[in-house]
């Protein structure tokens, strides 16, 4: 089996997966913005666009009844397993080119590259629905529907009252075959490649790392409580001063986080009571978002924020309240798939330690039923949910050559079992 592709088509087809993300761009809800929510009328054109590419490699295309678009190529060999790639072709509104659908059109542009290339597995390439959770506040419909577990959300509603399966019915597709949409196959692993939407591969000058954990994180919600009071006639002495309490607890978070490898700490909303230029703020409301790849760690510094509440609340004369609004563990790639996609970017002459994924991805469901690893692709400016979102063509280039490494270290993997 051949492992290298000829230098220039690579290039024309980094061009082309470039092209294509952005006729899927002009696929909105919005004119002048990118705003594909889920089962929105123009993700049909979106569909329809990759149909074409899909089409012309004789790849056998369907929109499941979750309204992602599949698409299917078939290995000859007998009981080969499946390999999913897949990432989302949904946006939050006036979003990016690029988060989700490179992932969604470098599959395709991966299965071209290898179009006369036998694989000892199937390839399932899926444009996941929903993603983001913008219209249901429930994230990871599509991803959910290949596991059979979407069911569960059809009487779930939008901000219209409009259930899932109204949605589903409005955009001209049967709830009915909703199981059907479940892959029930031999899945030998799923790959996402998708852009970092952070700043680290620019700040560590790469293009590309894979991922070996998907953070997970903490979220709470605090109340500071002290004595609201007139900010002329109170000495400082005789303050209880609930926004200077949080304000400590603040900085504490942030104070920890920089001294702890990996954790990330923030306070994102923080709301002071009763809110006048001269008044002492009786009350303070905020959140805390605590992220790191394993939970041990995550878990130990927010006892000890709780802790560091605790003691700044008593030494202000003050009272604190939390209340944990979510949990959720990290999601581990699988290290054998992930591995191999270190040797694939070693191969073609990258730094291939991985990096964590501080944000939630398909992988981050799917990879606790199949073996996930992903690929990041930089984020120039590290920006992303953003129109100016942006990703460098030599980066796709080069996303493209470690990928197909990845399918042929992949092929001989699964020759040998
Ligand atoms: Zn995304």
């Amino acid at each position: 089996m051949t492992t290298s592709q000829p230098a220039h088509e690579l290039t024309d087809l980094a061009q082309r997966t470039l092209t294509c993300c952005a006729d899927i761009a002009a696929c909105t809800e919005e004119p002048g913005q990118i705003t594909r929510t889920f089962l929105c009328a123009p993700m049909h054109d979106a569909h329809a666009r990759l149909d074409a590419w899909a089409a012309a490699l004789g790849l056998q295309t369907r929109e499941d009844a979750a309204g992602n678009w599949r698409a299917t190529r078939r290995s000859d060999r007998e009981g080969a397993r499946t390999l999913v790639i897949g990432s989302h072709l949904d946006s939050v509104p006036n979003a990016g080119a690029y988060d989700g659908v490179l992932g969604v059109v470098l599959g395709l542009s991966l299965l071209d590259a290898l179009k006369d290339t036998p694989l000892p597995y199937h390839v399932e390439l899926v444009g996941f629905s929903e993603e983001e959770g913008v219209r249901f506040s429930v994230p990871f419909i599509g991803s959910r529907a290949l596991l059979g577990t979407a069911e569960e959300l059809l009487t779930v509603t939008d901000a219209q009252g409009k259930t899932v399966a109204q949605a589903i019915t409005e955009y001209g597709l049967d709830v009915g075959q909703l199981a059907e949409a479940q892959l029930r196959e031999d899945v030998l692993g799923y790959l996402e490649m998708h852009i970092e939407q952070g700043p680290v591969l620019e700040a560590e000058d790469r293009s590309l790392a894979a991922v070996h954990a998907i953070a997970g994180q903490s979220r709470l919600n605090f109340t500071f409580s002290g004595k609201a009071n007139h900010a002329g006639t109170t000495p400082m002495h005789l303050r209880r001063d609930a926004l200077a309490g949080a304000s400590a607890f603040v900085l504490a978070a942030e104070n920890l986080a920089r001294n702890t490898p990996g954790l990330v700490a923030t306070v994102g909303a923080l709301r002071p009571l009763p809110g006048a230029s001269n008044v002492i703020p009786g009350e303070v409301q905020f959140t805390l978002d605590l992220r790191h790849a394993q939970d041990e760690v995550r878990e130990g510094a927010l006892a000890r924020l709780l802790a560091e509440a605790q003691q700044l609340a008593e030494a202000r004369d003050l009272t604190f309240t939390s209340e944990v609004r979510l949990e959720e563990p990290a999601t581990p790639m699988d290290p054998a798939l992930t591995e191999l996609l270190g040797e694939a970017l070693a191969a073609e002459g990258h730094v291939s330690t991985p990096m964590v994924s501080g944000a939630g991805h398909d992988a981050m469901l799917l990879g606790h039923t199949w073996p996930a690893t992903m690929l990041f692709l930089r984020s120039p400016g590290g920006l992303s949910h953003h129109p100016d979102e942006a990703v460098r063509g030599e980066d796709v280039e080069a996303a493209l050559r470690v990928g197909t490494r990845f399918l042929h270290l992949l092929a001989e993997r699964e020759e040998a079992r």
